[in-house]
């Protein structure tokens, strides 16, 4: 399993529904991956608890670094302190478009 993009990440599964949260390095802003339905492999019934669970883990996993690949798009990247940030923590004062963060604008 890939290192989550952001800090901090939530695993917000199900038996049922796959979905993560990610927070913004800096403030924390959550966003919330599209949620995932579990179709057990498109098995319509899994006789053995352990095909069922090992399927689970299968599909969680893959939908992880789906989510994973998507947080890419909602976070910005410092190319200062690497950190990833949301829109609100993005510098939009410079006239260039550094892409820098707050933190990194203040100094
Ligand atoms: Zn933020
Ligand atoms: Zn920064």
């Amino acid at each position: 399993m890939s290192a989550p993009l952001t800090n901090k990440s939530t695993d917000r599964s199900n038996l049922a529904v796959f979905s993560f949260s990610f927070y913004c390095d800096i403030c924390g802003k959550e966003w919330v991956s599209p949620p995932v339905s579990f179709d057990a492999g498109g098995f319509s019934a899994v006789e053995h608890k352990e095909t069922y669970q090992m399927i689970w883990e299968q599909e969680h996993k893959a939908a992880f670094e789906h989510a994973n690949l998507e947080a890419h798009w909602h976070f910005n990247n410092c190319p200062k302190c690497g950190k990833w940030f949301c829109d609100n923590c993005c510098d939009m004062k410079g006239k260039d478009d550094n892409g820098l963060c707050v933190e990194c604008a203040k100094k």
